[in-house]
């Protein structure tokens, strides 16, 4: 497998100096398998220079497909769309009919058991209020698939598909090509009281790679854990370096990364959270613009 992340950022964009090393682009994920098939998890910021990216092959020609799994449908998972190049490559007939063999192919993917209205907030976001361009105006070809099955195939790749804890809900996925296993649990907290979610476990057990939503410090998720005072932000739908690093000991998996960084969080600060990590589970890393995995 072959995996390259575009966008390692949670909640808000955030370029400048301070965010240079880790970067600055939200969500987006690029996903490879065996058979060459394109998966994207998420439609952060970061997509949009993976849709430069993609032009540059099949997608500028309006004969590349894409499958675009979405874990949830908050801004730091979507507000990259309008801006993926690929879906505005595509040739209309007189009647204004996509013609199917010139078009890019999108397959959009999101649970009807976490957010059923995955179509109607893609649309919205694309409604004139918030964007010039609507999203029936897009050339590429876009199908809605509702993941309504705890496990599908995407090409060769069996996926499953399990429901973790975040406000509203979240899907987690587990990737199996061969004998390859990538788990993705992004935006994702941790149940408290040293328990560990068993959906987060069974997406991770024994992986390959098991990336990790690691938001916030200890300290700032929950300060009187550490002896401090003040609010934290236990309840925000997030995690930490140190649950990741339990999680991956307790699944067995061979290398944990760290995303979701804080938008708080400089790259000096990001260097420190996965140096926690490593103190726990020493093949740990925190995930970066640009960094490829394959294996
Ligand atoms: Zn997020």
């Amino acid at each position: 497998m072959y995996i390259k992340f575009w966008g390692v950022r949670g909640s808000v964009p955030v370029p400048g100096k301070e965010t240079i090393h880790f970067g600055g682009n939200t969500t987006c994920i690029e996903i490879r398998p065996s058979d060459n098939s394109l998966m994207i998890i998420d439609a952060g910021t970061g997509i949009r220079l993976l849709g430069l990216e993609l032009l540059k092959g099949d997608f500028g020609k309006g004969k590349g497909v894409a499958h675009v799994l979405f874990t949830h449908t908050h801004w730091d998972h979507i507000q990259g769309f309008p801006f993926f190049m690929p879906a505005y490559v595509g040739q209309k007939d007189a009647s204004g009919q996509r013609i199917e063999s010139a078009c890019n192919l999108l397959n959009l993917y999101g649970s009807s058991d976490v957010d059923d209205r995955l179509e109607a907030t893609l649309r919205g976001q694309m409604e004139h209020f918030y964007f010039p361009v609507d999203l029936n105006y897009l050339n590429a070809a876009i199908k809605f698939h509702p993941i309504n099955a705890k496990a599908f195939n995407v090409g060769s790749t069996k996926v499953i598909a399990r429901r973790l804890i975040h406000p509203n809900g979240v899907l987690g996925y587990r990737f199996i090509d061969g004998n390859k296993i990538l788990a993705v649990a992004t935006d994702c907290e941790h149940p408290g009281d040293g328990m560990i979610d068993p959906n987060v476990i069974e997406l991770a057990q024994d992986a390959d790679l098991f990336i990790y939503d690691a938001q916030y410090t200890p300290q700032e998720y929950n300060p009187a854990d550490c002896g401090l005072s003040g609010p934290g932000k236990k309840g925000w739908g997030h995690s930490t370096p140190i649950e990741g690093a339990r999680i991956a000991r307790t699944a067995n998996v061979k290398r944990l990364i760290l995303t979701h960084h804080d938008p708080l969080h400089n790259d000096d600060m990001i260097r420190s959270m996965e140096k926690l990590a490593q103190e726990q589970f020493p093949n740990s890393t925190a995930a970066y613009e640009g960094l490829i995995i394959e294996f």
